[in-house]
């Protein structure tokens, strides 16, 4: 079983390679933003509780997540592998995802993040938000989703690089060519 993380910050490209990896090498892709917004667009009560909070470009509670990935883990037992986009975000979700694995006789088995300037990924998020519509792609937003990021998540590039697993790979380029660069550091 290959646990695969991949990390970036938003507009980093994470939810396009991923999609990528998991069809090359027949893993299961789990994005919880796209379940997250799922939940959001069929009006469930999890969709409702956490509306604003995406919107506004926030990140959800850590229980919420945690929940979440439980169910994920439950519900997909006989997959050989996962790719992990946009989760874990934070500590808490990094612990918490190591113990969950555990549990299970495994854990991550690597962390590959896609590196790309600040100004790059802000002309990509504003160009994604006249390309698919996103609500939680306007300026002010992206701005915000950028600042949770470096708070929240960017610690946990040391939580991994500790535990040896962490990978950095250049996402600027086409699409077929960082494919490229991830398909040659991923070992399963
Ligand atoms: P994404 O599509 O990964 O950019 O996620 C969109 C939004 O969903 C984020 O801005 C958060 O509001 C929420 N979200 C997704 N994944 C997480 C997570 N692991 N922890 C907290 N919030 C999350």
């Amino acid at each position: 079983m290959f646990n695969l993380i991949l990390f970036g910050p938003p507009g980093a490209g994470k939810g396009t390679q991923a999609i990528k990896i998991a069809e090359k090498f027949g893993w299961k892709h789990i994005s919880t933003g796209d379940i997250l917004r799922a939940e959001v667009s069929q009006g469930t009560p999890l969709g409702l509780k956490v509306k604003a909070v995406m919107e506004a470009g926030h990140l959800v509670s850590d229980e919420l997540l945690i929940e979440i990935m439980e169910s994920v883990f439950v519900n997909n037992t006989t997959v050989t592998g996962f790719v992990l986009d946009g989760f874990p975000r934070t500590q808490k979700q990094a612990q918490e995802l190591d113990q969950m694995l555990s549990t299970h006789g495994q854990k991550v088995s690597m962390v590959l993040a896609l590196e790309v300037n600040e100004e790059e990924l802000v002309k990509r998020l504003l160009k994604r938000a006249q390309d698919q519509g996103r609500k939680d792609d306007t300026e002010e937003v992206i701005k915000n989703r950028l600042v949770q990021y470096h708070h929240h998540t960017k610690p946990l590039i040391d939580y991994y690089k500790n535990k040896n697993l962490y990978t950095e790979v250049f996402g600027e380029g086409t699409i077929d060519q960082i494919f490229e660069q991830l398909c040659t550091v991923i070992k399963p």
